[in-house]
């Protein structure tokens, strides 16, 4: 039996906890070796392919990267390349005026300042030119297998907002929200398994929430077809909106919610 998005707005912080470490452990059951799509063979090349993985699939990306990492082997490569011609390397990628001005930024400042190598730090790597905390935590924990956060990309957001994991839309949030449920050592697989699970299950516009091995922890927020069983749509009811708001109410009081999405978290790039 799946769970209601009244039960989920009416869960404590313990509970949600326990759910998403259930859905975790679904997820690591049916996606036991996932990982990053992007093909990379140094923290170098993962930094420009997750740049170039920007509003592009990861299979246009590999396509273009193999060439483009035998004729940019170094930070200074890119760092040094004409514009234009860098422009035309990665055209195919779309957007590729601003991919091409952030990898050349950001390797003039790997370079300049740390020797050519891509820091293991996450405030060093939020401070380079184009480099926001989505892609410095796939490079920290696909690249040297640090758990620095929880990568958000469009189908962990889309995903977690629909097993009611949080309500924050802002990726920074969401990632606090999923910090704050999962231990440290679920962060870096939980998101590659999510990305896995919206390929092939959750999709935007079709979830196939009958087949899917999370659907009992999942109470399908926002999601309009009904299940084949007959059971309803997913989604807030009424009576959900109000215990919603009286929990929120009654967090206020407490001083504890089951999320942090309305607190306010520093701001960084994106
Ligand atoms: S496919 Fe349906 S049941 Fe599964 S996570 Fe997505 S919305 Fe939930």
């Amino acid at each position: 039996m799946s769970i209601t998005a009244e039960q989920v707005a009416q869960e404590t912080l313990a509970h949600r906890r326990r759910r998403a470490r259930s859905i975790a452990r679904a997820l690591a059951s049916e996606y036991p070796d996932a990982t990053c799509a992007l093909r990379f063979s140094n923290p170098l090349e993962l930094l420009v392919a997750t740049i170039l993985s920007a509003q592009c699939t990861d299979e246009r990306v590999n396509k273009v990267t193999p060439e483009l990492f035998r004729k940019y082997p170094t930070a200074r490569h890119y760092a040094q390349a004409p514009r234009s011609e860098l422009e035309r390397d990665i055209q195919s990628t779309g957007f590729f005026r601003n991919k091409a001005k952030a990898i050349q930024e950001c390797c003039r400042v790997l370079d300049e300042k740390y020797g050519g190598q891509v820091p293991r730090d996450i405030d060093a790597l939020v401070q380079l030119p184009g480099v926001g905390r989505k892609t410095a935590n796939v490079v920290l924990g696909t690249a040297y297998g640090i758990a620095s956060g929880v990568v958000v990309d469009t189908h962990v957001s889309r995903i977690v907002r629909r097993l009611g994991l949080t309500e924050a839309k802002q990726p920074d949030r969401i990632e606090q929200d999923l910090m704050e449920l999962l231990p440290r050592s679920e962060w870096i697989d939980f998101a590659h398994r999510l990305i896995h699970h919206g390929r092939r299950v959750c999709s935007a516009r079709k979830p196939k929430c009958d087949q899917c091995v999370l659907l009992r922890w999942c109470p399908r927020i926002g999601v309009a077809e009904p299940l084949a069983d007959g059971k309803p749509p997913g989604g807030r009811s009424k009576a959900g909106q109000k215990s919603q708001a009286g929990r929120k109410t009654a967090a206020a009081k407490s001083g504890k919610s089951a999320t942090r999405s309305g607190k306010r978290t520093s701001a960084r790039k994106k």
